[in-house]
């Protein structure tokens, strides 16, 4: 494993992985590395949805948001003691165009190139290890990398967990492959209007991250 990989880890990644962006984003066009960075949520996070206490679960969640980007943020400085040009891409660092709601690079790109896992049915990322229940970051980077193999197709199989436990039916029964559009697989203004619906009534909809069949297995193990 090399150092950076290593040094990411020892923070506190759960996972690290490297892609090519090149051209993806012209925001970022001499940064053309990017460094996929997977942070686990803790198992109890889950709990919190079980027993709809949504304050604890999204103050679980965000406190592992900001984890991530400390740890991007040190990355970042670590690379440019090294010597190179480094930009942590933290979540209030790419902007999310609440129109067509994606932000300016998707992080979920930067991990299925990486190869660190897929884009579920759900239209989350899904890792084998811990199913969509993780929180992503970058960075970018113009220092060498050695890629990882991108995963180009679903690894979701047969399953349907996510799809048969949506209450709006927003997941499509296709499954994603990197050729496809994110509307080919969800609708997603029909799954942001049931969100804020129920965030209105201090609740939430995180059905298809706790009801993945991986999250379900990371939970058990
Ligand atoms: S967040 Fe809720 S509404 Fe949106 S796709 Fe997942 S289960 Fe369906
Ligand atoms: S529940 Fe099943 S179909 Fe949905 S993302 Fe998880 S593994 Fe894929």
């Amino acid at each position: 494993m090399d150092k950076l990989k290593k040094y990411l880890l020892e923070l506190g990644a759960s996972k690290v992985g490297y892609a090519d962006v090149n051209g993806i984003a012209s925001e970022f066009t001499s940064l053309p590395n990017g460094i996929s960075l997977v942070l686990k949520l803790p198992k109890k996070a889950m709990d919190h949805i079980d027993s709809e206490d949504y304050e604890k679960y999204w103050g679980c969640f965000h406190g592992k948001v900001d984890e991530l980007s400390e740890i991007a943020l040190e990355g970042e400085e670590y690379i440019k003691n090294l010597g190179y040009d480094a930009f942590a891409l933290t979540m209030s660092r790419n902007e999310c165009d609440m129109k067509k709601l994606l932000s300016i690079l998707p992080y979920k790109t930067i991990a299925t190139k990486s190869g660190l896992g897929w884009i579920g049915r759900s239209a989350l990322f899904v890792t084998p290890e811990y199913g969509s229940a993780v929180v992503l970051s970058a960075i970018l980077t113009d220092m060498p990398l050695e890629f990882g193999k991108a995963v180009t197709d679903s690894q979701c199989e047969d399953c349907e967990n996510c799809q048969n436990a949506c209450p709006v039916n927003a997941i499509n029964p296709q499954k994603w492959n990197d050729r496809l559009n994110r509307e080919d697989i969800i609708d997603i203004d029909t799954c942001f209007e049931y969100i804020i619906d129920q965030y209105k009534a201090g609740l939430g909809c995180t059905k298809c991250m706790s009801e993945c069949r991986l999250t379900q297995e990371y939970r058990k193990g």
